[in-house]
């Protein structure tokens, strides 16, 4: 066993405490982990917050982890002592299941288990990233590229596979036209995806504010949702919209915004259902999709791809005793682009 100190939430919407738990003793194909730095995403605010179902407390959030490897069980492979890792929303799945088998563990069949908020296969809940150590088997791990610091890469452990993983099933590229709705955590990685692989980018934020910063990440064209001109000029222009909004948007228009066999793919998780007029469908013969996360060998393919094309998150460090003020701030869309703990302050 090993204690490990934590920022934790004894209740939804509690402020976060320092206390101390204990990670499972190494198991032989199990990863020990001094974590660095562990981002904050806007699905830590609707888990601690009871937005969705309901939550497991006291809780540890976090699920996106950079750290070094301190020790490995006997039967690891992949993984040494001093490795420079990441670790994401997942930390275990069957492993045998058809969706397992080809490295889609997110969707595993008995149940994937969550790096928090999670009871894990014999029964004892998970606690994640806000912390100084963890415990991961190391199917789970992955390794960080060479010359990409841990700070700015730990937002890609969720916010950067999110983001890749429908913009290449949905096949962003040349001669595409996406639109990246919503410019926070998620919003300005998927910008820098979806330029490097080769996409026309249109990122379409509430104000203008965030617009030279957008152009800098690869998008090339950028306008206002709250203006009601946006919806006239780009109406019918769109392959695929992603959108990485929080709240519910109003789905009729943005679908208004696709072209002939486009796509709204929804990333963002709003807690109310959402509403649509089918024939905005019809008409045009559009999808509505979703998409969740990513499996283990995608996000490690995302971080190679994000270092060959130099693409890492735009961060704020924080200390520990700033996450409550940070989780204020991200419901005000005040953050640019992401908070990422320190977690030596701990
Ligand atoms: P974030 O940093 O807070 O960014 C969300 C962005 O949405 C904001 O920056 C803002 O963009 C826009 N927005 C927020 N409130 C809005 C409102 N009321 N109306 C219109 N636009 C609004 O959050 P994030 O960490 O990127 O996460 C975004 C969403 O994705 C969350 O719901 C999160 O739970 C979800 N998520 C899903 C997955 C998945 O697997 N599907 C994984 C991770 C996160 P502008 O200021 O540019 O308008
Ligand atoms: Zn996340």
């Amino acid at each position: 066993m090993c204690k490990t100190r934590v920022l934790s939430v004894s209740a939804a919407q509690a402020q976060f405490e320092t206390t101390t738990i204990e990670r499972r003793p190494l198991r032989p194909d199990d990863v020990s982990i001094d974590i660095k730095f562990s981002g904050i995403c806007h699905s830590d605010i609707h888990i601690a917050h009871g937005d969705w179902a309901g939550g497991i407390f006291p809780m540890v959030p976090g699920h996106e982890i950079a750290g070094i490897v301190t020790a490995v069980g006997e039967k690891v492979t992949k993984f040494a002592v001093g490795d420079r890792v990441g670790v994401g929303c997942y930390v275990d799945s069957c492993g045998e299941c058809e969706y397992c088998l080809r490295g889609e563990e997110q969707h595993c069949l008995k149940g994937a288990v969550a790096t928090y908020n999670s009871l894990d296969y014999e029964g004892k809940p998970t606690y994640g990233g806000y912390s100084q150590n963890i415990v991961v088997t190391e199917r789970f791990v992955v390794l960080i590229p060479d010359g990409m610091e841990l700070d700015v890469a730990s937002p890609l452990l969720c916010a950067g596979i999110t983001t890749y993983a429908p913009l290449k099933r949905w096949n962003a590229g040349p001669g595409r036209r996406v639109a990246i709705l919503g410019m926070g955590g998620l919003g300005h990685v998927a910008i820098q995806f979806a330029h490097a692989l080769g996409a026309e980018v249109t990122m379409l934020s509430r104000t203008k504010d965030k617009e030279n910063e957008a152009l800098s990440f690869g998008a090339d064209y950028f306008y206002s949702t709250l203006d009601p001109e946006t919806f006239n000029t780009l109406a019918g222009r769109f392959d695929l919209i992603l959108s990485t909004v929080s709240a519910n948007i109003d789905v009729d228009l943005y679908l208004s915004l696709l072209r002939v066999d486009g796509t709204l793919i929804n990333v963002g998780a709003p807690p109310e259902p959402s509403q649509y007029n089918v024939f905005s469908l019809i008409a045009s013969r559009r999808s509505i999709a979703g998409s969740f996360v990513g499996g283990l060998p995608e996000t490690q393919e995302m971080l190679n791809f994000a270092a060959a094309h130099g693409i890492v998150a735009q961060i704020e460090v924080i200390a520990a005793n700033q996450v409550d003020e940070a989780y204020e701030r991200i419901l005000r869309s005040d953050v640019r682009y992401r908070f990422v703990i320190d977690t030596s302050t701990l």
